[in-house]
């Protein structure tokens, strides 16, 4: 079995192989899923998978397994999940990994995890815990976000959530920072561009951390824009609001302990306005959900249906500009409760609910 078709009956996996060829010879045209036929309304896409579970960080490290886990649980247990068309890596990842981090770095970060056995490694700051298959794991993440992009451009989901891990938004060209190896939504950014060729890729980042990784890969590159609201100070340190790029970086940073009605009139006052002058073709999000109240190490007061608000506000702006194309990924968020209870918020607003 070819790898495309292997690919496409795991996709299709209900309609048997049969069908899977009928789908393959008819092309990109058909129903997606027999599901369809039920539900009228367009399918929003999610990404999970167990290999997620298996980036092991040192015990009591607050980016752990057991985030992606309680999200997943979630989303079953309030009968979210069935609802969701569940979406499949793409092939190939690293080649993608590599027009955002250098060859060297890629390669560094394999030999790193897999020269472990049992045991954890800090890779290039305390920050970032890995373990022998953590290598395997960020690659996979990469590739279940590319998927879920392929599958949102060839209109088989409408937008879709990708429970992935380890996070991404702090990842630079060569080195790993904050939680993250690469940089999941940056390498979206860059394949939406260079494979399926667009022009303007909108970035809205509302984790409370400033994702330097994200803005340092296309401060020089004005196809894609790349808003954030944020804590500061606050680490890493970067987005003032004087960090402009070309004039595609727009930083909203924020008081500690700004909730709800600050990051609502950022979106709407800052980020709409320049969204509606972009006119972006795909909106990508970077999902941390750290600026909940209840967690940890954000220091901020969102609450649950705050995000659902930003999400309201984000997914109009793809209805307006790019016929509802939105891939959201998750960053941070720690608290295991509101993480879980925040995400299923924003996936019933993605699913329109
Ligand atoms: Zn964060």
């Amino acid at each position: 079995m070819t790898e495309t078709l292997d690919r496409r009956v795991r996709t299709y996996g209900g309609l048997g192989v049969a069908a899977a060829v009928l789908l393959l010879l008819w092309g990109h045209g058909g129903s997606p899923d027999s599901r369809e036929f039920a539900d009228p309304r367009p399918h929003t896409g999610v990404v999970y998978d167990d290999l997620y579970l298996e980036h092991r960080t040192t015990p009591g490290f607050p980016e752990h397994p057991r985030r992606v886990g309680a999200i997943v649980t979630r989303l079953r247990a309030s009968g979210v999940m069935r609802h969701l068309l569940r979406v499949n890596p793409a092939p190939g990842p690293v080649e993608w990994i590599t027009r955002i981090h250098s060859p060297a770095y890629v390669q560094r970060v394999r030999t790193a995890a897999e020269s472990l056995g049992e045991g954890f490694a800090e890779l290039d700051s305390p920050e970032v815990s890995i373990s022998a298959k953590s290598y395997d794991v960020a690659v996979g993440a990469v590739a279940g976000v590319l998927g879920m992009v392929d599958d949102v451009m060839a209109g088989r989901v409408r937008n879709g959530f990708c429970a992935v891990r380890p996070p991404g938004h702090h990842a630079l060209a060569d080195r790993a920072m904050g939680f993250c190896i690469f940089n999941n939504v940056a390498i979206a950014a860059r394949y939406l561009l260079e494979k399926h060729g667009l022009s303007r890729v909108l970035i809205v980042d509302w984790d409370v951390h400033h994702g330097n990784g994200t803005q340092a890969a296309f401060e020089r590159d004005a196809r894609v824009m790349y808003f954030s609201t944020h804590r500061s100070p606050w680490y890493p340190g970067t987005g003032g609001e004087d960090e402009r790029g070309l004039g595609n970086i727009l930083n909203v940073p924020l008081p500690t302990g700004s909730g709800d009605e600050a990051m609502r009139k950022a979106f709407e006052e800052r980020l709409k306005p320049a969204a509606r002058t972009f006119k972006p073709e795909f909106v990508l999000i970077s999902a941390g959900f750290d600026a909940h109240r209840d967690d940890v190490l954000g220091g901020m007061n969102v609450t649950t249906g705050g995000y659902a608000k930003l999400t309201e506000i984000v997914k109009a702006i793809a209805d307006v500009s790019c016929a509802g194309r939105l891939v959201s990924v998750l960053e941070g968020g720690y608290n295991l409760n509101a993480l879980s209870r925040s995400v299923e918020a924003h996936v019933r607003v993605l699913m329109g609910d």
